[in-house]
């Protein structure tokens, strides 16, 4: 059995008392078996009178009261369970059904009389847990029930009791014991209340020490910006600075001025002008004698921000260089020599550029672009020579507000959250798969009048079906959502919780004929051989030699394609202004955030551009998800809707992309918890930076079990 318990990841009894009943339910009265109807649940109490087992694991139990008998029956019992032996007393619930003239409860739950009779004195609610093949929800209530009647052993709280008093807060042994035990429903619920406060708090005092950790324990290089270097930065910029960067770059500037390292997120639309805020850093530095790296994800991107910086730049007095993959060996070699003798002021490459052999002369800042991978963000702050570098991250993926004080909780925030003026409207609208037709003959004649347009699909062909991001997303789904894994996470893992709030959203599935995967193939084979015959149209996705792609985006900026049927390969820095159309098939198959970074590849231009959406499947709940993006365009009340529908691990990917574990709590439902955590955290680490002081002792000690090695201060201490 504790293998079994194990699985569950419960190896000690203290791993036994915070696993948590997912949900409880109501333990109804005893009915006598000759009142039992049909089709109902109840709870009978009687004497077991006759045991079969049957094969298979099945068995078969009769068991007989003043009034009656009843059949219980399994048709397939976990392995390792004990059947009631003839002569017991026992309790049984299930639901009644009537076979061959016998009353009979189906697959029940049993107790013995006497546990029963303290689930009754508890009020009558029953935890229910998370179990596994082998290791009932009655086991482990029964295991849990036994701990806590031998009396719980002296429990140090890591909750300080001033915040405890404040928030009206049960002692910690009170809380574990009323939320497997409760009362009622709101003892349940204020027990569990003060649990997911007291996980986040952990989280949030983790992520305050660290970030202190990073800003007093590390000088930073102080840079200033005197009017004249202003002056001279804004030059190099063909257009006025929105007001929104220039917010932006105020907070930079204090960051970088402040003598401690920036770690700085800037979060912002595609298009919203933040290749701009970071150059304006760039040049800070470099202003003040010291070196900036900007990195990209790719090194496509890489090249592509350099082009772009060199037009900016042109004519400055600024050495820069590119750093990607392909350089030969000796121009490499030469580079890295600049670099280090810091005769290079600017270089921009992928994210190894800081981590391999690069070794800078003075760096004092690094902008890392379209990253929201935690792990990586991690990665690339770690410490480099000399003085720690300031460090400006950003993104284009609004990421809502709970999960950036989680994931991002160490970070300061900065939003771009206007475009540049200018800008065309994208007008969105959803469609059903049967105005197909409709909608291409219309396109059709836009695309005649000289317009260009994106055809997105969710794969690239019929035999490569896993060839693209989202359909490999969906078979990840597929496998996650059976089998005894899913119920051993389920613990309140976010995946488990992600996946459940996902479902209703899924609808149809590949079974269902108008539901088929729209392949890139395929749709290109409909367009062309239909509605766009005679129209110019290529096929690009990831499975194209890169040149090839270059090719095929360099003829369709150029004007010489009408359109191109691809996978999400554009939704990442492809840029072409003329592009004006972008047509989604399948819809549904994609989360609200990435259709909305989709469809910032339209409308960069100074023309409108029309977004529609075609939904092919997924039903009434997918409808409704889509049509947020026909009413908003607000990156992040987009994203908001996203983590309600499909859960935070959609938004970030995997787990390894540094979702906090939460066992209790819950991101979406806990927001205003996660606010008194964070504020609560803050005020305890501006008070007490080395968790010195008696009250903390507890919630120190708790800290370094649960986060030893990733919290430098402390560890120090
Ligand atoms: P992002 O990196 O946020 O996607 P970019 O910095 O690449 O956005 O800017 C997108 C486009 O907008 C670029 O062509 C840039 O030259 C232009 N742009 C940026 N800031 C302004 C501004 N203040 N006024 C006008 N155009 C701007
Ligand atoms: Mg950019």
């Amino acid at each position: 059995r504790a293998e079994l318990f194990a699985k569950l990841g419960l190896r000690t009894v203290g791993d036994l008392l915070e696993y948590f009943p997912f949900r409880y339910e109501v333990q109804a009265g005893l009915t006598a078996i000759r009142d039992l109807k049909p089709g109902t649940q109840a709870t009978l109490r009687g004497e077991v009178v006759e045991v079969e087992t049957r094969p298979r694991g099945g068995a078969v139990v009769a068991v007989a009261d003043e009034t009656g008998v009843c059949v219980l029956r399994w048709f397939r019992r976990h392995r390792g369970i004990p059947l009631p032996a003839v002569g017991d007393e026992i309790v049984a619930s299930g639901k009644v059904q009537e076979y061959r003239w016998n009353i009979e409860l189906i697959q029940p739950r049993v107790w013995n009389a006497a546990e029963f009779r303290s689930i009754e004195a508890d009020g009558g609610l029953v935890g229910v847990y998370h179990s596994t093949e082998g290791l009932t929800s009655e086991t482990i209530a029964r295991t849990v029930r036994r701990v806590l009647e031998a009396g719980l052993p002296p429990m140090p709280d890591p909750l300080p009791e001033a915040l405890r008093r404040r928030h009206g807060w049960p002692a910690r042994d009170e809380a574990i014991r009323q939320l497997h035990q409760p009362q009622d429903r709101r003892q349940a619920e204020q027990a569990r209340q003060r649990m997911a406060y007291e996980e986040l708090l952990m989280l949030e005092v983790a992520l305050a020490l660290r970030r202190r950790a990073r800003t007093s324990l590390f000088a930073g290089i102080p840079l200033r910006v005197s009017a004249e270097i202003d002056r001279r930065i804004r030059r190099r910029f063909p257009f006025r600075l929105t007001a929104a960067q220039d917010r932006v770059i105020r907070e930079i500037c204090r960051d970088l001025a402040s003598g401690k390292p920036m770690t700085r997120l800037l979060q912002g639309d595609v298009g919203s002008g933040k290749t701009v805020v970071a150059l304006y850093a760039a040049l800070v530095a470099i202003a003040g004698g010291y070196q900036a790296a900007i990195m990209a994800p790719t090194s496509v991107l890489a090249r592509q921000h350099f082009e772009r910086l060199e037009r900016y730049l042109a004519g400055s007095r600024v050495r820069r260089a590119l750093l990607v993959g392909g350089l030969s060996s000796s121009r490499r070699r030469a580079l890295l020599g600049s670099i280090e003798r810091g005769e290079i002021d600017l270089v921009v490459g992928t994210q190894a550029l800081i981590q391999k052999d690069v070794n800078f002369a003075r760096l004092a800042l690094v902008v890392v672009d379209e990253q929201h991978k935690f792990g990586v963000l991690q990665r690339a702050m770690v410490r480099t020579k000399g003085p720690m570098p300031h460090y400006l991250v950003m993104t284009a993926t609004p990421i809502p507000r709970t999960l950036s004080m989680t994931v991002f909780g160490d970070l300061d925030i900065s939003i771009i959250d206007a475009m540049p003026p200018g800008r065309g409207k994208v007008i969105t609208k959803l469609v059903d798969a049967k105005k197909w037709p409709v909608v291409m003959d219309y396109v059709r004649k836009r695309l005649e009048r000289g317009e260009r347009a994106y055809v997105v699909c969710p794969a690239i062909g019929e035999q490569d079906p896993l060839g693209d991001e989202a359909t490999k997303r969906r078979s990840d789904e597929a496998t996650k959502g059976r089998g005894p894994a899913d119920d051993v996470q389920g613990a309140g893992s976010l995946e488990s919780r992600a996946f459940s709030r996902r479902a209703p959203a899924r609808g149809g599935g590949l079974e269902n004929a108008e539901n088929d995967l729209q392949t890139v193939t395929r749709v290109y084979e409909m367009l062309t051989g239909g509605p766009w015959r005679g129209l110019r149209v290529a096929v690009l996705h990831g499975g194209l030699k890169e040149a090839e792609k270059q090719r095929i985006l360099a003829q369709f900026a150029g004007g010489a394609l009408h359109a191109v049927v691809s996978t999400t390969v554009v939704e990442v820095g492809v840029d072409v202004p003329e592009a004006t159309i972008m047509i989604v098939e399948q819809a549904e198959r994609f989360g609200l955030a990435q259709l909305h970074q989709l469809r910032g590849r339209i409308g960069r231009g100074q023309r409108d551009g029309l977004c529609v959406l075609i939904a092919r499947g997924g039903g009434e709940a997918a409808w409704q998800r889509l049509s947020v993006l026909t009413r908003t365009t607000d990156g992040f009340r987009i994203a908001e809707q996203d983590l309600r529908f499909r859960g935070p691990g959609e938004l970030f990917g995997t787990r390894q992309h540094g979702l906090p574990e939460l066992r209790v709590a819950d991101l979406i439902a806990d927001e205003k918890l996660l606010v008194a955590a964070r504020n609560d955290a803050i005020a305890i680490v501006d008070a007490d930076p080395m968790l010195e002081k008696p009250e903390h002792a507890a919630l120190r000690a708790t800290l370094l079990a649960r986060y030893r090695g990733k919290l430098e201060l402390l560890d120090a201490g």
